[in-house]
């Protein structure tokens, strides 16, 4: 089984945002987020950075903006008359937006964004994105100690990200995490992250050959999956940003067999 079926470009370019991420994390101010959590809600599956408000500066958002078109047209010369001109596209309002809009996975509004300036589809979510998670990382780093658990198919409790990375740890209990804002929280063994699934007729496992410490967890309920990895015996621990990036081999033989990052339960009628 080969390990990894992505472009090695690909996997170091997220490999040197994901290094940026973490460098631009150190200039927000904790104190310009202020989480205000409401236990109804939460326990409904809004996620918690919904709750929070963020006063983010509009200088950090561009001068990052800049070092992702520093980074993508480094690895892509072409790309270089692509992204050109769009730090001024992005004022203040158009900044407040985009975090918005990033937050709430809504492509249909970067599409539109991208067709209006004359973009490439795919640079105005991306940028935005890249740009967002480390305020949820930072968001997720203030509001860790209240997540203890997740609704089923809510996603991540604080940034709503599609559930999709657990680590065994210490007895082999299950730790969900997310690779989008780092938050982590508990589940059953046996459960599924999607619908909440507990039957273990219907939850069953992957396995792939030769690599002992990592495993799919699929729901035949609602087909969704998760990956479910051994991390004990790692001499160091990697991000779950990092850990999604390296098994992303997972997520392509969990998607070949039929199952969904999210999952679905069938109407019975
Ligand atoms: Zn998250
Ligand atoms: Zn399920």
């Amino acid at each position: 089984m080969k390990k990894s079926v992505v472009s090695k470009e690909y996997q170091n370019l997220q490999k040197d945002i994901l290094a940026l991420q973490e460098n631009w994390k150190k200039s927000i101010n904790p104190e310009s987020i202020i989480p205000n959590l409401d236990k109804g809600a939460m326990s409904a599956g809004v996620p918690a950075a919904a709750l929070t408000s963020i006063n983010f500066e509009i200088s950090l958002f561009l001068q990052w903006i800049e070092e992702i078109n520093t980074l993508l047209t480094k690895m892509n010369p072409e790309l270089e008359t692509k992204l050109a001109g769009i730090s001024a596209l992005v004022n203040e309002e158009t900044a407040i937006r985009w975090i918005d809009e990033a937050f709430s996975f809504n492509s249909v509004y970067f599409a539109s964004f991208a067709e209006e300036n004359g973009l490439e589809e795919w640079i105005p979510q991306f940028l935005a994105e890249t740009a967002l998670r480390p305020y949820l990382q930072v968001t997720a780093e203030k509001v860790q100690h209240e997540i203890t658990h997740a609704v089923p198919g809510a996603g991540c409790p604080v940034c709503g990200e599609p559930a999709r990375l657990a680590v065994l740890r210490d007895e082999g209990q299950k730790v969900m995490t997310c690779p989008r804002c780092l938050a982590h929280w508990q589940a059953k063994r046996i459960e599924c992250a999607h619908c909440g699934n507990y039957d273990h007729n219907t939850i069953q496992y992957i396995t792939i050959e030769g690599d002992s410490t990592s495993q799919i967890q699929v729901c035949e309920k609602c087909t969704g999956y998760i990956k479910v990895i051994d991390t004990r015996q790692y001499l160091s621990m990697p991000s779950s940003a990092m850990l999604d990036l390296n098994t992303i081999h997972l997520d392509f033989v969990a998607q070949e067999q039929g199952y969904q990052v999210v999952g679905q339960v069938k109407q019975s009628n």
